[in-house]
């Protein structure tokens, strides 16, 4: 049994669905929508309330940056987030030259993943109601700045803050290896976002597994050097406590990712503000301020980047155009199954309906005719049930 919504909670909630927002509470626009009044595939776990409206023109979800609804805190979280992490990318670089050091460029080059990282996410999170389908396409995009994250985070693992030994070892065929683990989380992403959409549990689980192995393996050469320092009896721990604070907050990422917590407790009560994919994006900047200053410490402790033998700008370059492409060419393949999808479910008159199914229905081959007819009769039941709440929307907008 959840407990009843604290007075705050009631006025968030009031702010969204009555519309009371300044001069334009006379606007539909400002009219958020309850959670069975949208369909299936926009849901969140947990989140009752607050939804925009779907099939809205781009305006709208241009416009609805500066509204009350469910994503607000995750679009704002990240596109604040690219000014922290801005200031902390230039006062990391304060002391180093970009002309002569390669490690430098590495930096800059690391600091340029995060930020598109930040402005994919905020951008994803601003426009992917717009339709089904563009719900799949900014999704996609979305996945491919964590990719380029994931992809600058091994840049700087290996070439700037990495082991001796085994820079010595691995650097010669990193970048490939790095195109190919970033191209391998995106991809585990867009697989569990198609075939698991509506498995919420199971997608997140496919999403963590692919992401935090690449990463893993990604960090390795910086934390390697841990484990030298454990198997070195002059060494202290101590000595490393950045590193040990970094991979702290990005482990904090995964698990703010994994849990819906606090919503999971208390279902309802953090539609707007506090539920766990706002505490994940705060999570993620923080992450990515204490790497900055993770490798700023390091570049002023100890030389140990001077030692290391680093890639040139272009060639850094080249690896990551090299990855927009195959991450384009998944994008491409996967987009097109979901146009074909929607194409071919629209021209099955089941029902004697002009109506879009639901995607899950259609890509879902596996299920038996009579399991994919009573999705379709779900589907239509939906998209009946918001239609009508969009004209009793308009006809209230009239009344007005
Ligand atoms: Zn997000």
């Amino acid at each position: 049994m959840s407990s009843p919504p604290t007075q705050l909670q009631v006025v968030l909630a009031d702010m969204v669905t009555r519309c009371c927002l300044g001069s334009c509470c006379s606007s539909r626009d400002y009219q958020m929508l309850k959670v069975e009044e949208v369909p299936e595939m926009f849901q969140e776990p947990y989140i009752y309330s607050g939804y925009r409206q779907v099939d809205r023109p781009w305006s709208y979800y241009l416009r609805s940056i500066f509204m009350l609804h469910n994503e607000s805190i995750n679009v704002w979280t990240h596109s604040l987030g690219m000014f922290s992490v801005l200031y902390s990318l230039l006062a990391c670089l304060r002391n180093l030259d970009l002309q002569s050091e390669n490690h430098a460029r590495c930096v800059l080059f690391f600091g340029v993943c995060c930020l598109v990282n930040l402005a994919l996410s905020a951008i994803a999170h601003l426009f992917h109601s717009k339709s089904r389908w563009h719900h799949f396409a900014f999704l996609f995009l979305d996945y491919m700045g964590v990719s380029f994250f994931i992809f600058g985070s091994g840049v700087v693992s290996m070439f700037v803050c990495s082991s001796k030994p085994f820079h010595n070892l691995f650097s010669s065929w990193f970048l490939p290896a790095n195109v190919f683990l970033s191209w391998f989380a995106f991809f585990a992403c867009v697989y569990a976002k198609v075939k698991l959409a509506y498995n919420n549990s199971h997608r997140k689980g496919m999403i963590l597994a692919g992401v935090v192995s690449q990463a893993v393996v990604i960090a390795l050469p910086t934390a390697w050097r841990l484990v030298e320092c454990v198997l070195e009896p002059t060494c202290e721990l101590y000595h490393l406590s950045h590193l040990i604070i970094m991979f702290f907050m990005l482990i904090m990422c995964g698990v703010t990712f994994g849990c819906h917590v606090p919503e999971s407790l208390w279902p309802g009560h953090f539609d707007i503000l506090g539920h766990g994919h706002q505490w994940f994006h705060v999570t993620a900047v923080l992450a990515m301020m204490t790497q900055m200053w993770a490798i700023d410490v390091d570049l002023n402790l100890d030389q140990r980047a001077k030692q290391l033998q680093q890639p040139g700008a272009g060639e850094l370059l080249v690896f990551l155009v090299i990855l927009v492409v195959i991450e384009s060419a998944t994008v491409v393949y996967y987009m097109r199954s979901v146009t074909d999808t929607y194409s071919e479910a629209s021209s099955q008159s089941l029902l004697g309906k002009d109506t879009q199914v639901d995607y899950r229905d259609a890509v879902n081959t596996e299920g038996d005719s009579q399991d994919l007819l009573s999705k379709i009769i779900k589907s239509v039941e939906m998209d009946e049930l918001h239609g009508k709440k969009q004209t009793e929307i308009t006809e209230k907008h009239k009344e007005e």
